[in-house]
């Protein structure tokens, strides 16, 4: 099969579904950590390991109680906090007018009432925050609120572009409209197909020497097909 013959759309169904049959369809558990728990982690998360991550967010709570404690902080003393996550002395401060912007204007530290919002407007209100992109946001409304969105991580970005289901010049922030128009609008269904190429980015399509002999994609592959079955660039 030559893979130029399929269109972008059909790239990103047929990847749906071999990633599905090839990794665990999962379900949807929104109850694995609390709305601001996945908003203050997942700000904390960006450059740094997950176990990292963890391990911030839980000296933090620890040194400083609660959320309250948290916003009152010195800024150096919660950088301190955080120093396993990458960048502490910029999401310290980020962190902290996030809370009080959410103490502000809700009263509470209580990010619940994005439930009941439109997606466009839990989108628009979330990204006002400092430190929060179209990722945080897009992770928080699809794992807290099964909110139909497109985490696009490095791991669906790449592996999207190289399939030739994004276009070369296309932009992660792009990237994600683009893939909520091709794909189901189920939020099940974008939740697995989030984590099926989280996976796979992680394991078989790496950023170096990608695993393409043993990708169930290879077949529907731009990148396999134009560089690597031709052995142009052994070591991309
Ligand atoms: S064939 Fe290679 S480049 Fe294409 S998706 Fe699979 S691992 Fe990635």
């Amino acid at each position: 099969m030559d893979a130029h013959e399929l269109t972008p759309e059909q790239k990103a169904l047929q990847t749906h579904e071999l990633l599905n049959q090839n990794y665990k369809r999962l379900t949807l558990d929104t109850s694995r950590r609390t709305p601001m728990h996945e908003l203050i982690s997942t700000m904390l998360s960006h450059r740094t390991t997950h176990k990292d991550e963890e391990k911030a967010y839980d000296t933090m709570l620890e040194r400083f109680g609660d959320w309250e404690g948290v916003m009152n902080a010195d800024v150096d003393e919660l950088a301190d906090a955080i120093q396993t996550t990458r960048y502490p002395g910029q999401k310290a401060p980020q962190i902290q007018q996030t809370l009080r912007l959410i103490k502000e204007e809700r009263g509470e530290m209580n990010i619940d009432f994005l439930k009941d919002m439109p997606v466009d407007e839990a989108m628009a209100w979330l990204t006002k925050l400092p430190g929060v992109g179209l990722k945080t946001a897009t992770l928080l409304l699809l794992f807290n609120f099964k909110k139909p969105v497109m985490p696009v991580d490095t791991h669906v970005f790449r592996v999207s572009q190289r399939v030739g289901i994004i276009g070369a010049k296309v932009t992660a922030n792009k990237a994600h409209d683009i893939l909520l128009q091709m794909l189901p609008e189920d939020p099940v269904e974008l939740f697995n197909f989030h984590i099926h190429m989280l996976r796979h980015g992680q394991k078989i399509c790496t950023w170096y020497t990608p695993k393409c002999e043993e990708c169930v994609l290879s077949h529907i592959c731009n990148y396999y097909q134009d560089v690597r079955a031709k052995g142009i660039d052994k070591a991309a």
